[in-house]
């Protein structure tokens, strides 16, 4: 078997040091791009022997595919400017897996300046990667969770405050309709004083998966507004299509027919509902939208509940 050159030192002293090391050493003769030296560490760490590090395309070839080039592109023209340097990477072990490096690596230069070496310690970074990729994926769940209501599973204020916006500017820049529609649960006061507050928080699960069926455009949102109050953002959306959403929340719930002792509609649950259409512009916000709509709920609430109110007047359900 052929022997690993050794370390140029002649002290044993360093040898012992380098080879007793969790990082692994390596070195690559520049000119030849070849491996002058790699500790032993290698082979039980990648599986591939000590012995069959020969050339730098040996360490390329054993870098995972997807991040070969990025990884290779970067430590050579790092090294051709002399520049100290680390890469993080999948090295490919022999039995077909793969471990996370970092490899840090600094450049020899010889006294003209001439890059004539690269020395380096590789470190088996797997176990912070894994806890990255675990940290990772629980910040993505949680910010999925920090956009959702935590009683009924649909948008919260915030999802709807990010999308209003975003909706708004896109209408205000396309010039295209956009309607909000707030949806007010009747008499829940009552509701929940009759039935008890558990009771109550079902009942608002349940309206709330039933305005989502209510939804048709791709970009449509329901959002729980707050209490027993949810907003719907319908981009694209004139107020002939509006109304016949907010009529569809009516019927839906009607369908529902979750029992109300004391409401005046049938003895089941209703909800009043505003509806506004806007021009996004300069000169509006979407609060004052919202606020404009909500006056058009207060409406419906005047005209004894289980109503629909647009800007024209309560319109009956039908
Ligand atoms: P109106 O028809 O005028 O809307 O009457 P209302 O009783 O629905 O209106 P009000 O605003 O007086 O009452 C809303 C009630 O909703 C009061 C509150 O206890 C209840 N509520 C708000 N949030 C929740 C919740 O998360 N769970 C339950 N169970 N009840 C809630
Ligand atoms: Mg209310
Ligand atoms: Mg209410």
């Amino acid at each position: 078997m052929p022997q690993t050159p050794p370390l140029e030192s002649d002290s044993a002293v360093y040898k012992t040091l380098l080879e007793s090391t969790r990082a692994i050493p390596w070195k690559i003769d520049w000119p030849t791009m070849s491996f002058s030296y790699i500790g032993p560490q290698i082979e039980p760490l990648l599986g591939w022997r000590q012995d069959s590090w020969v050339s730098a395309n040996d360490w390329a070839s054993r870098i995972h595919p997807e991040d070969r080039d990025r990884v290779v592109n970067f430590c050579i023209a790092q090294s051709q400017a002399g520049v100290d340097h680390e890469a993080d990477y999948r090295a490919l072990t022999q039995d077909n897996g793969y471990v996370w490096i970092r490899d840090v690596v600094h450049v020899v230069r010889s006294d003209a300046g001439e890059v004539e070496a690269l020395v380096g310690f590789m470190f088996d970074i797997s176990e912070r990667k894994k806890t990255e990729e675990k940290l990772l994926a629980l910040q993505k769940e949680l910010e999925a969770l920090s956009f959702k209501d935590g009683l009924t599973g649909i948008a919260n204020r915030r999802q709807l405050d990010t999308s209003l916006a975003m909706e708004w500017e896109s209408a205000r820049h396309g010039q295209r309709p956009l309607s909000l529609l707030l949806v007010d649960v009747d008499l829940f006061k009552q509701y929940n004083d009759l039935y008890g507050h558990l009771q109550g928080d079902t009942c608002l699960r349940e309206i709330a998966q039933t305005l989502r069926l209510a939804l048709v455009g791709p970009r449509d949102l329901v959002a729980r507004y707050g209490g027993e109050e949810f907003v719907l953002v319908l981009p694209e959306t004139d107020g002939e299509g509006a109304l016949r959403v907010a009529e569809r929340c009516q019927r839906l719930i009607e369908k529902l027919a979750l029992p109300h002792a004391q409401s005046p509609h049938g003895q089941h649950i209703t909800v009043s509902i505003g509806v506004g259409t806007v021009m996004p512009s300069e000169g509006l916000s979407p609060q004052q939208a919202l606020g404009r709509v909500d006056q058009l709920l207060y409406q419906a609430k005047q005209a004894g509940r289980n109503q629909i109110a647009r800007l024209d007047g309560p319109a009956q359900k039908t």
